[in-house]
């Protein structure tokens, strides 16, 4: 399987080197040169697995010669084994034709340890092949950088620090970062914002020398193995509930467009994915867009559902390729222009295709909690404030006799506050967390500054290299 990038001017390149490389060196994202597609029959074959035995067998098509069937088993095996719920990725039915399907039973609890398990044991495993070692840098603002360490933390060939802004994540957040005490990972609590701490990611990967001498590597949700590891539970739900042979919608609560890109490419797949329903909460630029081709970033607002507080989603470029017949010239000469002017300038025959299969769907914080409270009364079903927001944006977009799946993206216990705020009680946390508050905490207190914060990563890295 090769790869290629949205822009058409970086190296054609392989799966190992996709999975190291991120974005690709034009500053473009990589995709399958051709997808892979499924027959009825060999989907009807993947009823019934388990599911880490189902999700090897779709990602190997992506993964060409790369890895065998029985090594990436190993993987997928491996990666759900530590996972709360014997299902992996459980449907619960809410509704006539309206089921969630639970996302959160990993250790970080949301669904960002689906891809990143997986990814921790690929990164070993590619690296452990070449001899090579790498550093991840990644800035957080909760979810990424506790799901980045839960996966890295003792692999052999990965270094990792994480930069969160001191006093600016939520306590179940920062702890499930900063009470992994692993040799290998290295918590910076940065004086400053997040937008300090991923100007100082940025400033560390164009900062040449150091970037080689460290050897920088990147798991956010631009390199393609996130997405890739998303496919499988969109396969799982929709044959579950019928398809091949029948139609199946998601709604998803979206930030970076990376969560519902992979249902995309599941429908790439061959699967009868009828609706894509993209559920934003008031930093809604993707509603905005598909209700009336308005693509124009305003500046983000803090909301409940913090991990979808973003303006510029960046896997959207994905989508747009396809959009744009795969041409890459245009893909460039459109984002070129949207980094210019914030807006985004989509034909609108291209903008007409992709109403055809996505929906947009907004929900403010007060809808959010009266939500959550009406469905809890309704169903005694907790749903935290991001999955709310799919469930709603399911609910309001259903194509009558379609089963309409709702993608459940965080536990409540890691929201308790606005739990508190819908519901009048907190959720406790999961037994293999319920002493989160007791656990010793380790972290780096570090000034907003890329000397100080490189010396840090620097010293972890000379640290483990000896
Ligand atoms: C990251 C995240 C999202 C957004 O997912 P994208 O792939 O960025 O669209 C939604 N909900 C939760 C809980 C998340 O952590």
């Amino acid at each position: 399987m090769r790869y290629i990038s949205t822009r058409g001017q970086a190296p054609v390149l392989d799966f190992p080197g996709v999975l190291l490389a991120g974005l690709a060196t034009d500053g473009g994202l990589y995709l399958p040169e051709t997808w892979p597609v499924l027959s009825p029959s060999e989907f009807r074959a993947l009823r019934g697995l388990p599911y880490p035995d189902l999700a090897a067998r779709v990602i190997l098509p992506f993964i060409g010669d790369a890895l065998s069937y029985e090594t990436l088993l190993g993987m997928t095996r491996a990666s759900y084994a530590g996972f709360a719920h014997q299902a992996i990725v459980p449907l619960v039915q809410l509704d006539t034709d309206l089921w969630t399907q639970e996302l959160f039973h990993g250790p970080t609890l949301a669904f960002k340890d689906m891809a990143m398990q997986l990814i921790g044991r690929l990164f070993d495993h590619v690296l452990t092949e070449r001899g090579a070692r790498v550093t991840i840098v990644a800035a957080t603002s909760g979810d990424t950088g506790s799901a980045a360490i839960e996966a890295m933390a003792n692999r052999a060939c990965v270094d990792i620090a994480v930069l969160h802004p001191e006093g600016r994540t939520s306590d179940v957040q920062r702890r499930q970062m900063t009470t992994v005490h692993a040799p290998n990972v290295l918590n910076l609590a940065v004086a400053g914002t997040f937008d300090d701490c991923q100007d100082q990611v940025k400033a560390m990967f164009n900062d040449a020398p150091f970037r080689g001498d460290m050897r920088l590597s990147a798991v956010n949700s631009i390199n393609w193995a996130r997405i890739l590891g998303q496919i499988p539970y969109y396969v799982a739900a929709s044959l579950a509930l019928g398809a091949p042979d029948r139609e199946v919608a998601f709604a998803v609560p979206t930030g970076n467009f990376g969560n519902v890109l992979a249902a995309y490419a599941a429908r790439r797949m061959g699967l009868p994915i009828a609706r894509l329903v993209v559920a934003a909460n008031r930093n809604d630029i993707l509603a905005r867009f598909l209700d009336a081709n308005d693509m124009s970033a305003r500046a983000v607002e803090p909301s409940l559902s913090p991990s979808m507080d973003i303006q510029v989603s960046s896997n959207f470029e994905r989508l747009l390729f396809e959009l744009l017949g795969r041409d890459a010239a245009a893909t460039a000469r459109t984002m070129t222009a949207f980094r210019a002017t914030g807006r985004m300038d989509v034909p609108d025959a291209a903008w007409r295709d992709a109403t055809a299969l996505f929906q947009g769907h907004r929900l403010d914080d007060s809808g959010t909690l009266a939500a959550i409270r009406d469905l809890h009364a309704t169903t005694g079903y907790l749903a935290d404030p991001h999955s709310i927001i799919g469930i709603e944006g399911g609910r309001a977009h259903a194509i009558p006799g379609v089963p309409m799946v709702a993608m459940a993206t965080a536990h409540p216990a890691k929201f308790p506050d606005a739990m508190e705020q819908a519901t009048g009680s907190r959720p406790p946390l999961p037994p293999h967390l319920a002493d989160l508050y007791e656990r010793a905490e380790t972290f780096s207190r570090v000034p907003n500054s890329l000397e100080a914060i490189e010396a840090e990563v620097r010293a972890l890295v000379l640290r483990n290299a000896a």
